[in-house]
């Protein structure tokens, strides 16, 4: 193996490989590694989606958006607890990468999507306007994309390969150490994901995960070590976004993401403690984590048995016959009456008839005053018009925010991806992107694919930057 490259990539997921190709593209010789033994990490796991704002995708269907807009709503979504000049950077970048994604090859098509996995542009978020867009073959295709055009430009991609720590000399890092050998580069990008695979890391960093208890479940890919965490901690780097990740609700039950693991019948109410309906049910993943929390951290999805029968097949966990098991196991309840399944579960029996009550008045006939689910249901291309919960026995399963998707802290960045010290000083050749690199992922996901955005154009940038930083180096004839 040639021992010095001008630019050296730790982690082979969307950042990764989207700073390899920019590095590539910029005229850097490159070499990237890969821990597992294929590309891809979590992005290639993902719906792909990707959120972006004034696109040629967005203008093809008469949508008008800007950056501006964008960062707009980025920031007060996020309650301006993110740098600003940062986020700014992320906004105005989102668009033209996903421009560059398309010359590429990946495929988006100027069509309305329904839901993540149909092509096109999507509303899947909390969101002023439309801004998700789903690629053909979904994160599949990203890195399918990604790969193909990094060996195109040169970029040698060493898999099964876990980085053991940076080289640094001087205050400078100066390359990296894998597999005992010394690899040397004017500048190193760590790409290396989230740690939602870390229980120690998990419980330091995103306590709320930890919380979930037995319901805990993680869907990141097995590379989600939190290795930059380890990297950033041997140069002083600063942190950012403690407590911060995104764990979707789910039913106790479920144990995989919802393509594997099904999705609950439409006619369901979401009640709190207290007996009451508390939420939209289709309210986006921005946001409905913290209503949960809102309301004592944990809710009871209810559902009639028409609702069981009527389940989708092909499904592992929710699924007729799975529902049944767990009732026969004494972990859902069922029963014949409402005030039976009150007294089950431990809420006010008035409360719970009267928030059955009400959906029974509006749902059928397609219209929810107090939630407005109608206007969810109708952005997916989901029938309005719901049935009522009227056909006993009904059936009660705890829902939380229990399925682990990304972690948000990470290697404090600047606006060109360089990776800051405990001062808030740039490290000299050192840049993180995607979940490794902190500070665009907040509080709250944004849009429909805040995560691959941030990957890809962090990723992007963090790649053109450090193919910059090796000019400089070259010019200063060091
Ligand atoms: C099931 C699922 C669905 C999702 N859907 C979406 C979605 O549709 N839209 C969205 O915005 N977000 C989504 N997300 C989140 C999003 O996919 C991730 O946040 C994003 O892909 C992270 O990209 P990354 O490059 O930072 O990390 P990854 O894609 O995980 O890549 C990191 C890579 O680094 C490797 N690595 C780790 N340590 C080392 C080391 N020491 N040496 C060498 N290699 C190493 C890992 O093996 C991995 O391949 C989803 C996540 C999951 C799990």
């Amino acid at each position: 193996m040639d021992e010095q490259f001008d630019v050296i990539v730790i982690g082979g997921g969307g950042a990764g490989l989207a700073a390899a190709l920019a590095a590539a593209q910029d005229g850097a010789s490159v070499i990237l590694f890969e821990s597992e033994r294929a590309v891809g990490g979590s992005t290639q796991l993902s719906a792909g989606l990707f959120t972006a704002a004034g696109t040629s995708v967005q203008r093809a269907l008469g949508i008008e958006d800007s950056a501006e807009k964008f960062y707009q709503h980025y920031m007060d979504l996020n309650q301006w607890m993110l740098r600003p000049g940062l986020i700014h950077a992320f906004c105005t970048n989102a668009g033209p990468t996903l421009e560059w994604l398309l010359e590429l090859g990946v495929r988006i098509p100027a069509a309305v999507s329904g839901n993540a996995h149909q092509p096109g542009l999507t509303r899947a978020g909390v969101e002023d306007v439309w801004r998700g867009h789903v690629p053909k073959d979904q994160g599949y295709g990203l890195v399918q994309v990604l790969d193909r055009s990094c060996r195109a430009h040169g970029v040698e991609v060493v898999l099964g390969t876990r980085v053991q720590r940076l080289l640094v000399e001087d205050g400078h890092v100066a390359g990296v150490v894998a597999d005992d050998i010394e690899v040397r580069g004017s500048a190193v990008v760590i790409a290396t994901g989230g740690f939602a695979n870390d229980p120690d890391f998990v419980e330091r960093y995103f306590p709320a995960a930890r919380a979930a208890g037995e319901a805990l479940f993680v869907v990141a890919a097995p590379g989600s070590r939190g290795d930059h965490l380890r990297f950033g901690a041997d140069v002083d780097a600063a942190l950012t976004g403690h407590g911060w990740g995104l764990l979707m609700p789910t039913v106790y039950f479920q144990r995989a993401h919802h393509w594997q693991s099904g999705f609950p019948p439409a006619s369901r109410i979401l009640v709190d403690q207290a007996g009451r309906r508390f939420m939209d049910e289709d309210a986006p993943y921005a946001v409905s984590t913290g209503i949960i929390d809102q309301h004592g951290g944990y809710g009871w999805m209810i559902f009639d048995e028409r609702a069981r029968l009527g389940l989708a097949p092909g499904y592992t966990d929710w699924a007729t016959e799975r529902v049944a098991e767990e009732v026969a196991a004494g972990r859902t309840v069922r029963a014949d009456s409402w005030e039976e399944l009150a007294e089950a579960i431990d809420v006010p029996h008035a409360a719970l008839r009267a928030s059955i009550e009400r959906w029974n008045q509006h749902l059928p006939s397609g219209r929810d005053p107090d939630f407005l689910r109608h206007v969810s249901l109708a952005a997916k291309g989901s029938p309005t018009r719901l049935d009522p919960i009227a056909s006993g026995p009904f059936y009660a399963a705890k829902i939380l925010p229990a399925e682990l998707v990304c972690t948000h802290t990470g290697l404090e960045i600047d606006a060109r991806a360089a990776v800051l010290d405990s001062t808030g000083t740039p490290i000299p050749g050192l840049f993180a992107a995607g979940e490794a690199g902190g500070g665009v992922l907040g509080l709250r996901y944004v849009g429909g694919g805040n995560a691959i955005a941030n990957a890809l154009t962090m990723g992007r940038l963090a790649g053109n930057n450090a193919a910059a930083a090796h000019a400089a180096t070259k010019a200063r004839g060091n």
